[in-house]
């Protein structure tokens, strides 16, 4: 495995950071994760402009051009061999001292890891995933601002323990009004009566790349579409609950806070999207 690390390839063993990075000492920096469906990268305009205006937010100059991010990211691919995986992209603050100041860190650090993907077994996607509302709330303003995919992943990770010791598969979040926002890492749809509801991302949640090839699809198979408010209430009752995201792909809940969803399987729509996502992303590579 060769990982791209400040403009060299090295391989895993000796990709290493300094404990003086901002990035490790303050989670002071960005990421983002990518597919690579049939040797193309899915949506890749739209992972690298969130990832620089992510940048642009923190005041982070990443060190490389647009076009030399995506030449570094298709080496990389291309060493690696990898037709279908998953990238993931580090832009760190860069090594400074020990102080908060990000004018002592000169330089960001940008790393590129391309692995193969652990996700869900086949069978979750039909059986679907059990999860729980969890008490952490969406942060909104600032820093936390779910627009600004950060290394600052606390939040999240606080709400992944609280679903594994609720022995659940995902969490549900919530904002400070109680309105449903997302999951840990992954956007939320909720089908009632043959309409797709998503929250507006304004109420908390990260402006999700499969999120928004979901709504298009919806848009492509004539499937009503609203963006619109909804509380736990209306998740429970809803007909089906799935979540997307680049990892999950589309993946249905079967069961959430001892509630069973629907029939308790992955409901109708849920699968077609899913189809349909997965048949797009195979036949172009879906640039
Ligand atoms: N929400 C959060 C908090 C995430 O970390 C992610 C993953 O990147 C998502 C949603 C899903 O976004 P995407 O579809 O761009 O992967």
């Amino acid at each position: 495995q060769w990982i791209y690390l400040d403009g060299q390839h090295v391989t895993k063993e000796n990709a290493k950071v300094s404990v003086f990075d901002h990035g490790f000492l303050y989670g002071d920096g960005i990421f983002e994760g990518i597919r690579i469906y049939n040797g193309n990268i899915f949506k890749c305009k739209e992972h690298l402009d969130r990832l620089y205006d992510s940048a642009k937010s923190i005041m982070l100059d990443i060190p490389l051009t647009y076009d030399e991010m995506l030449e570094a990211m298709a080496e990389t691919i291309r060493l690696n061999e990898m037709r279908n995986g998953y990238i993931r992209l580090i832009v760190s603050r860069g090594v400074g001292n020990l102080g908060l100041d990000p004018r002592r860190c000169p330089k960001a650090s940008v790393i590129i890891i391309v692995e193969q993907l652990a996700i869900y077994p086949e069978q979750a996607y039909l059986n679907g995933l059990r999860a729980v509302s969890v008490s952490q709330r969406r942060n909104l303003p600032d820093a936390l601002n779910p627009k600004i995919k950060s290394l600052n992943y606390l939040n999240n990770i606080l709400v992944k323990i609280q679903s594994n010791l609720a022995e659940a598969d995902e969490a549900i979040m919530m904002n400070a009004q109680g309105y449903v926002t997302e999951g840990s890492g992954d956007n939320i749809f909720i089908v009632k009566r043959g309409v797709v509801y998503t929250p507006p991302c304004y109420l908390g949640a990260l402006e999700g790349i499969t999120r928004l090839a979901i709504i298009e699809l919806c848009e492509k198979l004539g499937l009503p579409l609203k963006e619109e408010p909804f509380t736990m209430h209306d998740v429970y009752i809803a007909d089906e609950v799935f979540f997307t995201g680049t990892a999950a792909e589309v993946i249905a809940a079967r069961e959430i806070d001892g509630r069973i969803i629907g029939e308790g399987h992955a409901g109708p729509i849920t699968l077609q999207l899913l189809e349909e996502f997965r048949n797009a992303v195979d036949k172009d590579g879906y640039k």
